[in-house]
């Protein structure tokens, strides 16, 4: 069986590094806090090119601690993608805010600029913009939206470490960014974690203040926060897999073009486009064909595990029928019956990538 994930794997290949990291944390028992905190912090905030980073307790909470920091109008729209994990448009929802939905771009699946435009009003306070599947969104179109209209630009960058938008990492091309380590992520701990990039220092002391309690220091607490802390454990784990990040992300790359050269042109195939001057990080490599559910049926009879991202586009989810907007997103309704994601990670040999590309060969050709 190829496996879509195989983060036991992933393991097995850094096992000593991690077993010492683990084994040194439990030592010190700094559990909360302590110096692999800081340290993964640091050097996560210099491999993403950021000025600061603080880390919380996962990609969700990242949101919300950086939605409330921005400290926006309350009540004011707040524009996220209609193809994303629910994280990016609950955080909206739940920090007091009212979500907007924006059609996407069928050829990146990240957010259509014409459309965001369309859905600016004078409500409007921010963009959340989701590099989805690890491809940066076109943050040039849509800083040209944020200062036209006065507003705050997040980065949703939880499926895109590592991904680069025109010479610049992503995380800190907007006011504020937001990161999630669950484990199958491209860089994943071994439980919840998240972090927030930012190169504006106010907004980064404000983001630390509200993930923990709301203090300064022990026990002077000048708002009312929250319990979002990075915990020692996690950062000591995420600091070991840093240093292999950078060549999982080039493996991720490779096993693409793998894929690419040997899908094109397949009829009734649609093959991940990737737009000049950009490094994708390939979180995932996703695929669109109108038969998807026969494709996804037929590789896992041949043994190959395939996943959807995702299956109901948001503005269609039970959770937002009160918008009574489903039908605006027309291209995002279109994709989610189509979109099929190939196994792809630095668990994969070239040999599997080749099977798994024999195997949709076949299928198609009959
Ligand atoms: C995974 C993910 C999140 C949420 O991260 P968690 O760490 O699971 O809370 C948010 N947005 C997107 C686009 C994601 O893929």
């Amino acid at each position: 069986m190829i496996k879509f994930l195989d983060l036991y794997q992933q393991y097995l290949s850094i096992k000593e590094d991690i077993d010492r990291a683990i084994k040194f944390t439990i030592q010190n028992s700094s559990f909360i806090g302590g110096n692999a905190v800081k340290s993964f912090e640091e050097n996560f905030a210099e491999y993403q090119h950021a000025k600061y980073c603080v880390g919380v307790a996962n990609g969700t909470d990242a949101l919300e601690i950086a939605i409330e920091a921005l400290a926006l109008p309350i009540g004011t729209e707040i524009i996220v993608p209609a193809n994303s994990f629910i994280a990016t448009s609950e955080a909206v929802t739940r920090s007091g805010y009212r979500v907007v939905f924006a059609d996407i771009d069928t050829d990146t699946f990240t957010l259509d600029i014409e459309d965001v435009s369309r859905r600016i009003s004078k409500k409007t306070s921010a963009i959340i913009a989701v590099h989805l599947y690890g491809h940066p969104c076109d943050m040039d179109g849509l800083r040209k939206i944020v200062a036209l209209n006065n507003l705050k630009l997040i980065e949703d960058c939880a499926q895109a470490h590592g991904a680069v938008y025109k010479e610049h990492f992503i995380g800190a091309l907007g006011n504020i960014g937001t990161f999630s380590f669950y484990p199958g992520k491209n860089l994943g701990a071994y439980g919840d974690a998240g972090a927030i990039l930012t190169n504006d220092l106010e907004l980064a002391k404000r983001c630390r203040m509200i993930s923990n309690h709301g203090r300064i220091e022990k026990y002077n607490h000048v708002i009312e926060g929250r319990n979002s802390r990075l915990d020692g454990l996690q950062a000591a784990i995420l600091n070991v897999k840093l240093k292999y990040l950078e060549l999982w992300i080039v493996r991720r790359n490779n096993i693409a073009q793998r894929y690419i050269n040997g899908l094109y042109g397949i009829n009734g195939l649609e093959l991940p486009l990737i737009m000049p001057d950009i490094r994708h990080a390939f979180h995932l490599f996703v695929i669109r064909t109108k038969r998807r559910d026969e494709l996804k049926r037929f590789l896992l009879e041949h043994g190959i595990e395939t996943a959807i991202h995702y299956p109901i586009a948001l503005p269609k989810l039970e959770a937002y029928a009160y918008l009574r907007q489903s039908s605006q997103y027309m291209k995002a309704s279109v994709i989610d019956s189509q979109l099929l994601s190939l196994p792809i990670g630095e668990h994969l040999a070239n040999d599997d990538v080749d099977y798994i590309v024999k195997s949709i060969r076949s299928f198609f050709e009959n």
